[in-house]
């Protein structure tokens, strides 16, 4: 098989009480991982197979894109959680967030209005844009790769990212990301896209 589901770099219970390691142990061991099978087995013998994820990504539509999406979404997901998170940005992130937002709360509470207003499935993103932050929200599998943004963090709004943990209550699951949201992480991105 081509791709393989990329290790969870922190334990299935790390992220507990936020994230329980049921719902890890679904999203990321059933859901993540079926998104993955699903596009080698897709890709097989077609012109993409030789391609990176992102290429399919900004390449494919169909079956094939929302597949290939939703595996390198997730893994961007949960490549910026950490139990030992940097909870608030510095440096040139932090100031582009004020300069975008006016603040890093206002940037927060921006972000998780978008994910909560989303109707249906999909994720909330914080892209660069040119030199401009952006948050944005897609249904499904959307990606801002595709509409030429630079993503920087990404909030997944699906159901099963929550409903293990919160139901009904998805305002409350990106409240509590915020606790997990290592912003180490993104400033790096956000160094690696200017
Ligand atoms: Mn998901």
């Amino acid at each position: 098989m081509k791709f393989e589901l990329p290790a969870l770099p922190y334990a299935l219970n790390a992220l507990e009480p936020h994230i329980s390691a049921r719902t890890l142990e679904f999203h990321w061991g059933k859901h993540h991982a079926a998104y993955i099978d699903n596009l080698n087995r897709l890709v097989a013998g077609t012109p993409l197979e030789d391609d990176t994820l992102e290429e399919i990504v900004r390449r494919a539509d169909g079956a094939i894109f929302n597949n290939a999406a939703q595996a390198w979404n997730h893994t961007f997901f949960f490549y910026a959680l950490s139990p030992a998170a940097k909870l608030e940005p510095e440096g040139r992130l932090a100031e582009a967030l004020a300069r975008d937002f006016g603040s890093f709360e206002q940037f927060k509470s921006a972000f998780a209005a978008a994910g909560a207003g989303l109707f249906g499935a999909g994720w909330t993103w914080l892209s660069l844009r040119g030199d401009k932050l952006e948050i944005t929200t897609g249904s499904n599998a959307a990606n801002p790769l595709t509409s030429g943004a630079a993503p920087l963090l990404t909030a997944d709004v699906w159901e099963h990212a929550y409903y293990l943990d919160y139901q009904n209550r998805r305002a409350d699951f990106l409240a509590t990301l915020w606790q997990v949201t290592d912003w180490n992480v993104v400033e790096k991105r956000y160094e690696g896209s200017l």
